[in-house]
């Protein structure tokens, strides 16, 4: 047995992959440890791991949720947290760091305690080819002589980092994508975009389903079944979540909103089919749903590839535009600007997502994809072996090393 500690961003779209995995882990006989806020250690609890709060509670995510006023919120939480982190990881002594690869202070603690690590890729993997959202570039230049306070503040944070702790291997820039000698990247190769061009370190292993806090389910929702949500983290308002019920509502059995946010009582009076929710049961939802329409949040879209449901991208920040660019690549699905979404418009593309079957084919062919990756079953797997090959695996015996897919 082995002792895993996994450091997370307290964010849904963070969290809910990890705790599949997690979960698995631990029903193989290891110890782990999952770094989480207070939000999230009830779900953390349930897979088995022993939670450890980060200290100062729940933070609210950087408002506007720029990449610049991200970066500089990571560099802030780094610093803010990693006194703690360090002294629990200290205490527990694992024989594996498993961090989000947005998660800096996790690196930081793998290389203060000499601990190996691994990273966690919750959106596409990045490199040059395939640049992040954070990456140095004029816009973020720009952005950075706009905004000179969180420049500054980034800048200091970063300092003071470099002052105190061993960060080598900490990009220069770019904190939400800190690799490791493991990666595991939570999509298939066939929707990451430039798969060729990442080396052995990546692994590409799908979404990772399961493990989730209950939500209350639906009864029976009448076929066909439209679903839109723009995820936990950005609030698009209720103006353009309304747009969506009303587009959909003449062409669906039911119509489910997640709302998030957005008081579900803000979109007004609906039409009857259309059930507002602030949260779905989401993998629920999409098992059931015929078209999909969504921010574009990593997760979200892999999930409805998993289930194989088409989608009508509206994206409103981060790595969404790529993610929605590659959607439309692939042919299993449409993308408009949050600006051109009125009832008509949104009406019409739904209608042709719905109508013309090459959409419904071009997302079975990565619901395949998406299955074949292996999920959280082979997240585990190549964890395993990459304690053996590290020779901190203890006593038990791995599953058989997993090959590249
Ligand atoms: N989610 C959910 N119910 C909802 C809305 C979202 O379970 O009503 C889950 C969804 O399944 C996904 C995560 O929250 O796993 C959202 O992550 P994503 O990366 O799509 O977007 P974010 O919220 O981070 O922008």
């Amino acid at each position: 047995m082995s002792t895993i500690a996994f450091v997370t961003i307290p964010m849904h779209g963070h969290v809910n992959p990890a705790l599949p995995v997690v979960a698995e882990l631990v029903r193989r006989g290891h110890t782990v440890t999952c770094h989480t806020s207070p939000a999230f250690a009830p779900a953390v609890e349930a897979t088995g791991a022993r939670v450890l709060r980060y200290a100062g509670g729940d933070r609210p995510p950087p408002d506007p949720p720029t990449p610049l006023t991200m970066l500089d919120g990571l560099a802030r939480t780094t610093a803010d947290l990693l006194p703690t982190v360090l002294s629990d990881l200290r205490e527990i002594g694992p024989d594996l760091i498993v961090h989000g690869a947005a998660c800096p202070w996790g690196a930081v603690a793998a290389r203060e305690l000499g601990v190996p690590a691994a990273a966690l890729f919750t959106t596409f993997a990045f490199n040059r080819r395939v640049p992040s959202p954070t990456h140095a570039s004029w816009a973020l230049l720009a952005s950075a002589a706009a905004r000179s306070r969180a420049a500054r503040s980034y800048l200091r944070s970063r300092w003071g980092l470099r002052h105190r702790y061993d960060t080598r291997g900490l990009p220069l820039l770019d904190l939400a994508n800190v690799g490791e000698p493991l990666n595991l990247v939570f999509t298939s190769r066939a929707f990451q975009p430039g798969a060729a061009s990442f080396d052995g370190s990546y692994r590409f292993v799908g979404p990772s389903l399961g493990a989730r806090p209950a939500e209350p389910s639906f009864d029976r929702l009448r076929a066909p079944v439209l679903y839109a949500s723009l995820g936990t983290v950005f609030d698009g308002g209720a103006r353009l979540l309304r747009t969506f019920a009303a587009a959909l509502a003449p062409l669906g059995g039911a119509v489910v909103v997640s709302t998030g946010a957005t008081d579900p009582a803000a979109l007004g009076g609906l039409p009857d089919n259309v059930l507002a929710r602030r949260s779905v049961p989401q993998l629920e939802v999409l098992a059931d749903a015929a078209l999909f329409v969504t921010h574009g949040g990593m997760n979200s879209v892999n999930e409805a590839l998993y289930a194989g449901v088409p989608m009508l991208v509206v994206p409103q920040g981060a790595d969404q535009p790529t993610v929605a660019r590659r959607v439309v690549e692939l042919g299993a699905g449409l993308s408009i600007r949050t600006g051109d979404a009125t009832v008509e418009a949104v009406r019409d593309l739904a209608r042709r997502l719905l109508g013309e079957p090459r959409f419904r084919a071009a997302a079975a062919t990565l619901r395949l994809a998406q299955r074949e990756a292996g999920g959280h079953l082979r997240a585990a797997d190549e964890l395993e072996h990459h304690l053996r090959r590290l020779g901190r695996l203890g006593r038990r015996a791995a599953a058989d090393a997993p090959g590249e897919r």
